[in-house]
């Protein structure tokens, strides 16, 4: 029996290993699919610096200028005087500190729901819904453009999925009469990120209804920023927690800090503690971010301001783009996607714009389907009407591709 791995053995792993790498990551290349991450060296905010050159920013999720608020930035830095750094340990063993339990209360009643759970991020909040909410018999029923995070939930789960295009409910109405699983269970985007159009939740909940199914809404980019006071997608359709008995929503986004939360019943939360493996299996949120994350909810309420220059700039924004003639589609919300369809040609602009100053991201597939790609113009409080201006103006500048 060989005792040690000899040098010739693995010098030759590593090369095919590395052969391997590189071919993907030229295959990527070649169809213009390469993603690399800027680096800048400032809060998040409307102007970034990035070696040494500031960029007018139009890709953050920042969408109440939260992110850099001092009075967030203050119970961050109380917080950690309080509570230092790490929480560790999972909350099961004894990593749930008072302050995530407050921040939980605060966010049962933010949504108008009995209970709410800290997550670590929406990605793992997904997975854990999903996959604890579901067994082999089960069937789960999304929406084409559904966020990944809910996919991987699927991928996680026994439960038999079936995807519908974007909010046909004609088509998820057929999926779900000729489903004959224990429990159906309906998942979707509330605002849909690379979209930005909202859930045709008056229609897929009296589906839900008739066909007995659970609702699932991830409303990640609609917390803080839709309905007449930021509550999501639920207020903005009057839906209330019995209509959606399965809320998610982050905190990275609208709220400008981190984490993510399920909120609902009593026993969905107590349910979801038990068997979320995504909850279970790792570590609690550094306390002191749940001080900050406490913050932004109240400052989100209070300062209903925020909302109303955000919806300023989304109208001056569509109004601008339409007079020049660019691509816009029907969003009604900070997400304003601009259609290009060649990953090359949305690269270019995106590249083109980046030489002017301004960050803009080439939302490219596998990020959305296939022939989709698309400039992603994301609005903020934080822009003045005259970084406004500026974008459409450069926008204007770099149509058509090429
Ligand atoms: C961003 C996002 C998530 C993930 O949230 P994180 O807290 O960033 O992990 C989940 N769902 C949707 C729809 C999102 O846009």
């Amino acid at each position: 029996m060989p005792a040690t791995v000899t040098e010739r053995q693995k010098t030759g792993m590593l090369y095919f290993m590395l052969t391997y790498l590189r071919e993907r990551l030229q295959q990527r290349r070649q169809q213009s699919l390469y993603r690399r991450r800027l680096i800048h060296h400032t809060p998040q905010s409307p102007l970034l610096c990035i070696a040494g050159r500031k960029y007018l920013n139009f890709c953050s999720n920042d969408y109440l200028g939260l992110a850099a608020h001092p009075r967030i930035t203050k119970a961050l830095r109380d917080g950690a005087e309080t509570y230092a750094t790490g929480a560790g340990a999972s909350h099961l063993i004894n990593g749930h500190s008072i302050a995530h339990h407050r921040l939980e209360d605060v966010l049962a009643e933010y949504t108008g729901r009995q209970r709410a759970l800290l997550f670590s991020t929406g990605y793992m909040a997904n997975l854990a819904v999903i996959s604890a909410l579901t067994e082999r018999h089960d069937a789960l029923f999304m929406d084409k453009l559904n966020h990944a995070s809910l996919l991987d939930g699927a991928a996680l789960s026994k439960a038999r999925l079936q995807r519908y295009p974007h909010n046909d409910t004609v088509r998820l109405e057929a999926l779900l009469e000729k489903s004959t699983a224990r429990h159906k269970l309906i998942a979707s985007d509330g605002v849909f990120s690379m979209d930005g159009d909202l859930a045709a939740l008056p229609q897929i909940l009296p589906a839900a209804q008739r066909h007995n199914a659970w609702l699932i809404l991830d409303d990640a980019h609609g917390l803080g920023v839709v309905g007449h006071s930021g509550r999501g997608c639920c207020e903005y359709y009057g839906l209330t927690a019995d209509d959606v008995p399965v809320l998610v929503g982050t905190l990275g986004k609208a709220f400008g800090v981190f984490g993510a939360f399920v909120a609902g019943s009593e026993e969905l939360i107590e349910y979801l503690i038990q068997f979320a493996r995504s909850y279970i299996y790792t570590t609690a949120l550094p306390p002191a971010l749940a001080c900050a994350a406490l913050e932004a909810v109240r400052l989100a309420g209070e300062e209903a301001w925020r909302r109303e220059v955000l919806y300023q700039r989304i109208a001056q924004f569509r109004q601008a783009a339409e007079q020049c003639g660019l691509p816009l589609s029907a969003s009604p919300t900070p997400i304003q996607p601009l259609f290009i369809g060649d990953n090359a040609d949305a690269l270019a602009i995106s590249r083109k714009l980046y030489e002017g100053g301004i960050l803009l991201s080439a939302i490219r597939p596998p990020t959305v389907p296939a022939g989709s790609a698309r400039l992603r113009v994301t609005l903020s409080a934080a822009h003045t009407p005259e970084q406004v201006d500026s974008l459409v103006e450069k926008l204007a500048a770099a149509f058509p591709p090429k």
